[in-house]
Formats: C-alpha cells, structure tokens, sequence
C-alpha cells in the first residue's frame, strides 16, 4: 500500500490526504466511543458498515441538492472526500425526545417533540461539546449568520427527507447529529455537509418495536451491535452487494464552484 500522510485520527475515523489538492480520504474505523471518549470498545465491522451507509445517504442527499464533501467511495473503508473547513458546531436535529435532552429537561425517552428542534454544541471535547445558542456562535464567530442561515435550512430538508427515507424501510429517525464546512474558491466559501451520517451519530428506533437500532445499543450496553448495525444497510438495500472494489472516475475539476450539479453514482 502506498504511504500516505495521515492529517488526523478522531474517535471513529482517520483522514489521509487525497490524491489531488483539495482532497481528503476518510478511512472508516471499528473503534466505537461514548460518554466523550470515556467509554471504549470496537463494534465488528462498523467501519465497512458506516462507510456503505455514509456513501448512500450522502448520495441521496446530493440528488435531492445538498451540497456535500462525498466525492466516491474508494473500497470497503474509505471514501474520497472534500477538503473542507470544519465549522466548530455540531447541529444536533431531534423529532423525539431521547438521549441529553431528556436529562437537561426531564422529558420522557420517545415523547415526540412538539415539533422539530435543532441545538448547537460547540465542538471542544474538552469542554465535553457544551450546547450553545445562536448568539454564543455569532458572538465568537464560530460561523456568520449566513452560514447560519444556511446550515438551519439545509439540517430541516435533511430531516425531513431522511425522515422519509427511514419511515419507508421501517424505521423513525429520532435525532441525529450533522456536521458541515466551509469549502474555499478563492475569496468565496460556500458551506457544504460534511463528516458521515450512520447508526454512529443518528437514533434509529425499529418503528413497530422501538427496538434501537444505534449507538445507543453500545452506549447502554444493550448487546448486538453488529447486528443493529447491519439490519439498518440491509432495510436500505446496500448489504449482500460486494461492490468493494473501486467506484466511478469522478472528475473534480467539471465540479468546482458548481457543487449542486455533482451527480455521484446511483
Ligand atoms: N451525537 C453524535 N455525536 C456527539 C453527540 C451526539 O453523533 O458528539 C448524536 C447522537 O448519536 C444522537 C444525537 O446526536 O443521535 C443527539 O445526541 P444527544 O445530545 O442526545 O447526546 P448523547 O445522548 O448521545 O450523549
């Protein structure tokens, strides 16, 4: 294998530099964490798993016109993405209570909210990710409020079509989190989704059984992972094809400063 330069190793990947400026490769691992890192394990095979359904949602997000850093995946556990400039906000998208909003305000797991909330935690896992408002983000600049404008607008299309996306196989979207970046041209910068979207980062409840098909299965020790893990990618339709090997020529260069016209493989 060829050396490549390693940029940055998180909890659950590791970004390499891309082969082109501009590009990075984000490798998909099995280490799984909770708590802010205070809790440790692996799930078997989550890395492949989050890879395939990242590569498919980000898919069907650029079809309906969001802007994202997907370019293509590469093999089993990595994906040719954007380079871009992490905003330093996590936008968290809830439809039903669970998780941290049921402790902050003592709201029942699997009440439905009254509608749709977004919250904003700054990223610092030092600081444990603290939620912050819209004025905590303007305050400090962590992003103008054109950039605000745009990730809220773009955080509710995503929720409502994933909403749809999951309700069709089954399964209700009960929050999840986003992240998003600042892709450079020249003076200009335009905000595109970033990061990954899978069981890792989104609560996925069986909608006739409640049973939890995330994270939450590791967080609380519930047992099968895995298999949570894998029964999501097999209702979307993306396991049992090995398509592993890699995936289309993706011209960049037809693509710069016209991100909305990307057209990735179906
Ligand atoms: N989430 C995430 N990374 C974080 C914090 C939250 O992916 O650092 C996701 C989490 O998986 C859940 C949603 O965002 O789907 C809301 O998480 P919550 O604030 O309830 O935090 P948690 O209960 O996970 O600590």
């Amino acid at each position: 294998m060829s050396r490549r330069r390693q940029i940055y190793e998180g909890k659950a990947k590791i970004l390499y530099e891309g082969p082109e400026p501009g590009t990075i490769i984000q490798y998909f691992k099995d280490d799984a964490t909770a708590f802010n890192a205070q809790k440790k394990g692996t799930i078997n095979g989550k890395g492949v798993i989050n890879n395939r359904i990242s590569e498919y949602v980000f898919t069907r997000l650029s079809h309906i016109g969001i802007p994202t850093h997907f370019i293509r995946r590469l093999n089993m556990r990595e994906q040719l993405v954007r380079q871009v400039e992490i905003v330093p906000i996590e936008v968290i998208v809830r439809n039903v209570a669970a998780g941290s909003i049921c402790t902050r305000l003592g709201l029942e797991e699997g009440e439905p909210l009254p509608h749709t909330l977004i919250e904003y935690c700054y990223k610092d896992d030092a600081l444990g990710d603290p939620l912050v408002g819209e004025e905590h983000i303007a305050c400090f600049n962590w992003a103008s409020q054109d950039e605000m404008q745009d990730i809220s607008s773009m955080a509710i299309r995503i929720n409502d079509f994933l909403c749809g996306m999951f309700a069709a196989i089954d399964i209700r979207l009960i929050d999840f989190k986003l992240e998003f970046g600042r892709m450079y041209d020249g003076d200009f910068s335009r905000i595109i989704l970033a990061d990954e979207i899978s069981p890792d980062g989104c609560r996925l409840w069986d909608m006739k059984t409640n049973e939890k098909l995330d994270k939450d299965r590791f967080r609380r020790d519930l047992g099968g992972e895995e298999e949570a893990y894998q029964e999501v990618a097999r209702r979307l339709g993306i396991l049992g094809n090995e398509d592993n090997g890699p995936g289309e020529v993706f011209d960049l260069s037809a693509h710069r400063g016209k991100l909305r016209e990307t057209k990735p493989k179906k």
